[in-house]
C-alpha cells in the first residue's frame, strides 16, 4: 500500500508502524493536565519534530479560568488487611484518581469504599477518572477486584504532590509560503490510554514530520496541549496568531477500527468541513459526518462564539461510544497499525486538498474551446480513466467563472479533487485557465 503525499511516495504500512511504535513508547507514562508526564511525553516527540515548549505558571488567569497547581506522582497502592498490595500504581497508572492529593493512612473498608471507582458493566476493566478542579483522592480498580475485598483495615498511600508549578504545552510550527495557518490540535493529558489521546498525538507528530518534508503553501501550527485548560490557555495567550488561522482540525482517537467520524466546525460549511467531507466521500470506507455541537474535545474552545474558528474534529468511533473508552481496555491491543495508517492517509489527503485548492477563471468562456488543437485529448488518452478525465476538463471549464474553487467543482461534479486538480493543471498549461484566488 503506497500513497502520494505531494511529490513523494510514502509506504503507508511503514507509517502505520511508526505511529504505533510512538504510541507504544508514550503508553507507560503517567500524564495529566500538568506535570512531568507531559514533559516526558514532549521530550519523546521532540526526537521526531522540533518544538517550542511553553511553561505557564500556576495561577495565570486565562479568560474565565486559572492555570491550576501542578500535579506529580511517584507511587500509590492499597494493602489489604494481610498487608498484600492489591492495587499498585506501578502496574497501571489508571489505578489512581488522576490529580489525587497526597494521602497515607490506614482506614476500614467501609470508609475506603467512598474513594474507590469501578465499572460494574465492564467488570474486568480499570476505569480512568480525574478530579482536576476539586481536591480529592481515590483509586480505580476492576469491579471484579472490588468485589473480592474483605472487611478489615487497609493501608493506603498516594505519594503525589499538588503544588505551585506550571502547565506545560508545546507548539510545532512549519513556515509555509503564506502567513495563513492551518491549526492541528491534540490533547496530551491522558495517562495509559492508547486510542483516546496517544493515537491523536502520534498521528499529529507523523503528519507534521511529513509536511516538514514538503514546501507547503500554508503555514502549519501543531498544538500538543492538555485538554480544555490547554486550549483555553493557548487561545488566551495567542491573540495575534488566531487571526491567521484559516483551517483547523482536532485529531483524537484514530487507531480503533470504527468508521471515520468528522465533526464539523461551528460554521458548518467552512472549507475544512467541505474538504474533509469530500476526502471521506472518496476514501472508500464507511464514515459519518456530524454537525457541530458544543460538547466533545477542544473544538469546543476553538469554536466558542468569541473565536468561531473553522476547526473541525476527526476521530474514528466517537469518544464515549466504544466500551474501551476511558478504561484499561483502551490499550496497545486496541489500536491497530492498519487503522492508524488509514487515518494517516485521510489526514494527508486533507492536507493535499487544502494545499491545492484554487479558484480559476476560464479564459475562453464563450462556448467550449477546441481541446484537440491544444493537445488535450493526448493528455486525456493517457489517463487510465479517460472518460472521467474528459468530464473533469468539461466541468472545470464550465464552472471556472472566478467564483468556484476546485473543491467546489469536485463536490458538484462528484469527481475526486485529485482528478479535478489534474484537469485544471492541464488547462492552465495551455492558458485556458488563469488563477484568480487561493482556496
Ligand atoms: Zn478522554
Amino acid at each position: 500500500m503506497t500513497m502520494n503525499i505531494p511529490g513523494k511516495k510514502v509506504d503507508l504500512e511503514t507509517i502505520g508502524e511508526d505511529i504505533f511504535r510512538l504510541i507504544e513508547e508514550m503508553y507507560p507514562i503517567c500524564r495529566s493536565i500538568t506535570g512531568d508526564g507531559v514533559r516526558k511525553t514532549l521530550a519523546i516527540l521532540q526526537r521526531h519534530i522540533p518544538m517550542v515548549v511553553h511553561e505557564i505558571p500556576t495561577g495565570t488567569q486565562v479568560f474565565d479560568w486559572v492555570v491550576p497547581k501542578e500535579w506529580n506522582i511517584r507511587d500509590a497502592y492499597i494493602k489489604n488487611p494481610q498487608k498484600k498490595k492489591i492495587v499498585d500504581f506501578h502496574r497501571s497508572n489508571l489505578h489512581v484518581l488522576n490529580y489525587s492529593v497526597p494521602v497515607k493512612k490506614v482506614l476500614p473498608l467501609a470508609e475506603l469504599k467512598h474513594h474507590l471507582f469501578s465499572i460494574p458493566e465492564y467488570p474486568d476493566q480499570i476505569p480512568y477518572r480525574t478530579s482536576y478542579y476539586k481536591e480529592s483522592w481515590g483509586f480505580c480498580l476492576s469491579h471484579n477486584d472490588l468485589q473480592t475485598l474483605e472487611d478489615g483495615d487497609y493501608e493506603i498511600l498516594i505519594d503525589s504532590s499538588l503544588n505551585e508549578g506550571h502547565l506545560t504545552y508545546a507548539e510545532h510550527y512549519i513556515e509555509g509560503k503564506r502567513e495563513d495557518e492551518v491549526l492541528v490540535s491534540c490533547h496530551i493529558c491522558h495517562p495509559s490510554l492508547a486510542n483516546d489521546n496517544l493515537a491523536g498525538i502520534a498521528l499529529s507528530t507523523l503528519l507534521a514530520k511529513h509536511i516538514n518534508q514538503t514546501q507547503p503553501e500554508y503555514s502549519y501550527r501543531f498544538l500538543f496541549i492538555p485538554g480544555t485548560i490547554g486550549a483555553i490557555t493557548w487561545l488566551a495567550l495567542n491573540p495575534d496568531v488566531i487571526r491567521l488561522i484559516k483551517h483547523g482540525l482536532v485529531i483524537s482517537g484514530g487507531g480503533d477500527g470504527g468508521a471515520f467520524t468528522y465533526k464539523k466546525s461551528r460554521k458548518g460549511d467552512a472549507e475544512i468541513d467541505r474538504s474533509m467531507t469530500h476526502v471521506l466521500e472518496h476514501y472508500g470506507k464507511k464514515f459519518n459526518i456530524e454537525e457541530f455541537s458544543p460538547y466533545g474535545y477542544d473544538e469546543r474552545q476553538y469554536c466558542s462564539p468569541g473565536f468561531n474558528l473553522p476547526v473541525g474534529r476527526l476521530s474514528r468511533t466517537p469518544y464515549g461510544e466504544y466500551p474501551e473508552y476511558h478504561t484499561s481496555a483502551d490499550n496497545l491491543d486496541f489500536v491497530k497499525v492498519d487503522n492508524l495508517a488509514e487515518t494517516f492517509s485521510v489526514l494527508s489527503s486533507l492536507h493535499h486538498t487544502l494545499e491545492n485548492n484554487r479558484t480559476y477563471q476560464n479564459t475562453n468562456p464563450r462556448c467550449e474551446p477546441q481541446l484537440g488543437r491544444r493537445g488535450l485529448y493526448d493528455v486525456i488518452g493517457g489517463h487510465s480513466d479517460s472518460k472521467e478525465a474528459h468530464l473533469a476538463i468539461l466541468w472545470v471549464l464550465n464552472l471556472s467563472d472566478g467564483d468556484n474553487s476546485i473543491l467546489n467543482i469536485a463536490q458538484r461534479s462528484g469527481i475526486s479533487f485529485q482528478n479535478i486538480k489534474e484537469a485544471a493543471d492541464s488547462l492552465e498549461r495551455v492558458d485556458l485557465l488563469e488563477i484568480v484566488g487561493e482556496g
